[in-house]
């Protein structure tokens, strides 16, 4: 049918078709279009929603982790380890790095480089421990182990962790746990275990006492009884304070321990006696602590032997005190030994021996301390006098060489108590000493010496030492003084009437009258001549003229004041020089002299001779007057005397000629 259409009309029918056809195909094409669009978007929206939902899975995981990581660095002491098993991994948290020193470079990444980092005589434990975790022998991996820090040294870090076993697997594939530093605990451990060592082995004993008193013992080095020297098994425990320290050093202990009571921290020191097993004891040096808390407190002791060291210095104390008391002898010597030397040197040069016996009587006690003393020496008749005596007790006088041993045998004698005595040692003093002083020119000396308390041997010994020194120096002293005085008198005394000779009147002149002068105390001379001399030597004899002269020096001797000194100038010519007195009180002194003299007659050979006159002529010293000028005065005066009528006293006054 299709055929009866004009060819136009099919053709135009077929552009028809074929359009329609091709409208649809395309309309076909785009409907497909369309589908696998929508499917596109369909994906597109799929993949999105999935993206969003891991990226959300993605935050929660990363909060999560976030969180997870944030619980883990709650302790900053514990870090954390997984190690994977299949390839050998390590991850390590964070806190390796302040624990073990080192950057990122320094981590362990796995277990083979961590056992680089372990301690050799670790490693072995911590194989076996992992291997029996692993086999499951044991629960856990557990292990302490030193590793090397970065800086070289030893650090202990605590390792603890648990394999994990995935589902539906038969073995782990990792061990996850944690590690910790235990360096600073193992350290305090094994100083706590040394201390420990040494307070159970050593000399320091560590001990807790109650705080209450009687302060019980609680605990104590298991080595305190051994070292106390108690008997093995003795129990401490329990002992309070008054049972352990010797009573001595209890009370101060005991203030001690009230004073710090009930204050945890407060502490004292002090070296105690510890009582020994034997009854002895020994010096401790004693540590205290209050330990605890307020309202609960003990005290902890620390005690350190130190008896060797107490008796070190109980030793040197006493080394000390000998060298002190060497030192203090030789020095005591030494200084006795000068004032020998002084008291010698001063008696030596003496002006008398009445001075020299005054100088020994002021010095006796101090070189003597404690003695009392006496020296007796030879006087007229034979027997000893009392010459200087010093100390409390009395010493009595020896009547001759009869009355003391010590100038009966020529050798000290020595009594304790009165037994065995002098008769001469009165009031039986402890002891007494008789020293003889031989050798003197006025005959036997002793130095009796007396003291009332008994003395220690060794103060005795001394005493008898120095008291022998001093007796020596005393006989040489004494024996070179009365020498020279004796030379002194031979060649200042006039051998024919005792009286001073001119030499020593020349010497003294001058010192009196300067003397005289210094203290404004007036000084009279008197200028004395026989007179008629010349003849009476005549009528009796130049020897009978002698003993006149002789009689007249006698007069002069007894006249007047000690002080006065009387010299034979001349021939016949005698003086006298009278110190702090005035020319006119001289005077009528001289004139009783004058008379006494005129009335005495001479007895010489037998037969009473005539007495003689003599005439006196007296001078004062005057200001700026020598001693030329006074005797010129007293001369002047004397010849007034005689120009008088002899048998006179003239004093000087001015305008009295000269002699011619
Ligand atoms: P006048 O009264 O003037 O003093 O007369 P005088 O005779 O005493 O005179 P003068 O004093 O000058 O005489 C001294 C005499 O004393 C001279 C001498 O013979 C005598 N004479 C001097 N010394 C001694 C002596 O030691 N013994 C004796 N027997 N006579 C002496
Ligand atoms: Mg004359
Ligand atoms: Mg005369």
């Amino acid at each position: 049918m299709t055929s009866d259409l004009p060819p136009g009309l099919w053709i135009g029918a077929a552009g028809v078709g074929i359009g329609l056809l091709g409208g649809l195909v395309a309309l076909l094409l785009a409907r497909s279009k369309c589908q696998a669009l929508a499917a596109l978007r369909r994906s597109q929206a799929e993949e999105l929603a999935r993206v969003a939902q891991e990226r959300a899975e993605a935050l929660r995981r990363r909060d999560e982790l976030q969180a997870f990581d944030e619980v883990l660095a709650l302790n900053p002491q514990v870090g954390h380890f997984i190690w994977t098993l299949g390839p050998d991994r390590l991850w390590l948290s964070p806190h390796w790095a302040p624990m073990l020193g080192g950057g990122p470079e320094d981590l362990p990444l796995s277990l083979d480089a961590l056992r680089m980092r372990m301690h050799p005589a670790d490693l072995d434990s911590f194989d076996e421990a992992l291997n029996a975790h692993l086999q499951r022998r044991l629960p856990m991996l557990d292990r302490v182990l030193r590793l090397q820090h970065v800086r070289g040294h030893w650090h202990w870090v605590h390792w603890q962790g648990k394999a994990v076993t995935p589902p539906g697997a038969e073995v782990p594939d990792r061990i996850v746990g944690h590690f910790y530093d235990l360096h600073a605990q193992k350290l305090a451990e094994e100083t706590l275990a040394s201390d420990r060592r040494l307070f159970d082995s050593g000399p320091v004993i560590v001990a807790s006492l109650d705080a209450q008193p009687p302060h019980g013992l609680r605990s104590v080095s298991a080595s305190a009884a051994e070292a106390l020297g108690y008997p093995r098994g003795s129990k401490l425990i329990g002992r309070s304070l008054d049972e352990l320290l010797l009573p001595e050093d209890l009370a101060p202990v005991l203030a001690d321990l009230a004073a710090v009571a009930g204050q945890p921290g407060a502490s004292f020191q002090r070296e105690v006696r510890l009582r020994q097993g034997d009854g002895g004891s020994r010096w401790h040096s004693l540590h205290a602590l209050i330990a605890g808390s307020e309202g609960q407190t003990t005290v902890r002791a620390y005690l350190l032997d130190v008896e060797r060291l107490k008796q070190a210095e109980r030793e040197a104390a006493r080394q000390a005190g000998e060298l002190q008391v060497a030192v203090e002898h030789l020095t005591h010597n030494q200084a006795f030994a000068e004032q020998l030397r002084e008291l010698s040197e001063k008696i030596q040069f003496a002006a008398s021996e009445a001075e020299a016996h005054a100088l020994l009587g002021a010095r006796g006690p101090e070189l003597l301390p404690g003695w009392s003393a006496a020296l007796m020496l030879g006087g007229l008749a034979g027997q000893v006098e009392r010459r200087a005596a010093w100390g409390p007790a009395p010493a009595t006088a020896v009547q001759g060489s009869q009355d003391c041993w010590a100038l009966r045998l020529s050798k000290p004698h020595f009594a304790q108590g009165g037994a065995g005595a002098c008769g001469h040692v009165e009031g039986r003093p402890a002891h007494s000493l008789c020293l003889p002083i031989p050798g003197l020119s006025s005959g036997p000396g002793v130095l009796q010496l007396a003291h009332a308390e008994a003395l220690a041997a060794d103060a005795l010994r001394q005493a008898e030492a120095r008291a022998a020194a001093l007796s020596e120096t005393l006989r040489l002293s004494l024996s070179n003084l009365q020498l020279r005085l004796s030379l002194q008198e031979q060649a200042t005394r006039d051998w024919m009437t005792g009286l001073y000779n001119r030499r020593y009147f020349e010497d003294l002149l001058p010192r009196e009258l300067n003397r005289a002068l210094r203290a404004a105390e007036p000084l009279a001379l008197a200028m004395l001549d026989i007179d008629h001399f010349k003849s009476y030597n005549d009528r009796y004899g130049h020897e009978a003229g002698d003993e006149v002269i002789r009689c007249v020096a006698r007069h002069l001797a007894e006249f007047g004041r000690p002080y006065d000194s009387r010299c034979r100038v001349g021939g016949e010519e005698l003086c006298i020089l009278m110190p702090r007195i005035a020319a006119d009180e001289a005077s009528s002194r001289l004139e009783a002299l004058r008379g006494q003299i005129a009335a005495s007659p001479v007895h010489h050979a037998g037969r009473e001779l005539p007495p003689v006159t003599v005439s006196i002529g007296v001078a004062e010293a005057a200001d700026g007057g020598g001693p030329s000028e006074l005797m010129r005065r007293a001369d002047m005066a004397l010849y007034a005397a005689k120009r008088g009528g002899r048998d006179r006293v003239v004093v000087w006054v001015p305008g009295l000629p000269e002699e011619a």
